[in-house]
């Protein structure tokens, strides 16, 4: 990424169903699967260059069922930029990101934090619940960061969400 910085730590976040593994999984080997154990929390890494810079990224892949609180607060922790993931067929997994969000101000200690913001499923357009709007609006509660509706099954702005994100890091970093 940068020369004091040989990987980016991103951890990907959400309700259960929203799409979290199978954006991961479609990012890191090009492949939609459609049954992913909803319990699986895993780590994957892809080497990506950006603006003609290596990077190695390593995505946390979360699955919610932490037993422990601490465990949550220790990923949270060494993660360096976060997506948060909600899907456009559910107006609820849009209110579970909210907390997520406050978890991650509150153990940074700043709002100052990489962050993209995904609405997912983007092609199941008949059973589309969550308007543009709403994610833009919580994109602009949250200080304008950058929101994308995506596709994990038609490989749609998958890419450029985790460039996103690495891009952020490596901004953060350089000024810190
Ligand atoms: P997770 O619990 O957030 O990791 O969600 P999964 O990645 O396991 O996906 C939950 C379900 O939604 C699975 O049946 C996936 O096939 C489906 N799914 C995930 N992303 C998409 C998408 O972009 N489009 C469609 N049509 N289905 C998706
Ligand atoms: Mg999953």
């Amino acid at each position: 990424c940068i020369a004091n910085m040989k990987e980016a730590r991103v951890v990907i976040m959400g309700g259960g169903g929203v799409g979290k593994s199978a954006l991961t999984v479609q990012f890191v080997r090009n492949v939609f699967v459609s049954t992913y154990d909803p319990t699986i929390e895993d780590t994957y890494r892809k080497m990506l260059v950006i603006d003609g810079q290596q990077c190695m990224v390593e995505i946390l892949d979360t699955a919610g069922t932490e037993q422990f609180l601490a465990l949550k607060e220790l990923y949270i922790k060494s993660g360096q930029g976060f997506i948060l993931v909600f899907s456009l067929t559910s107006l609820a997994s849009v209110n579970e990101l909210g907390p997520l969000r406050e978890a991650i101000v509150r153990i940074k200690d700043t709002t100052a934090i990489p962050l993209v913001l995904v609405g997912n499923k983007s092609d199941l357009r008949a059973d589309r619940q969550v308007p543009r709007e709403v994610g833009t609006s919580l994109s602009k509660a949250w200080g304008n960061v950058p929101f994308y509706e995506a596709s994990a099954r038609k490989r749609i702005n998958v890419d450029e969400i985790f460039a996103d994100v690495v891009r952020q890091i490596r901004a953060f970093q350089a000024i810190n």
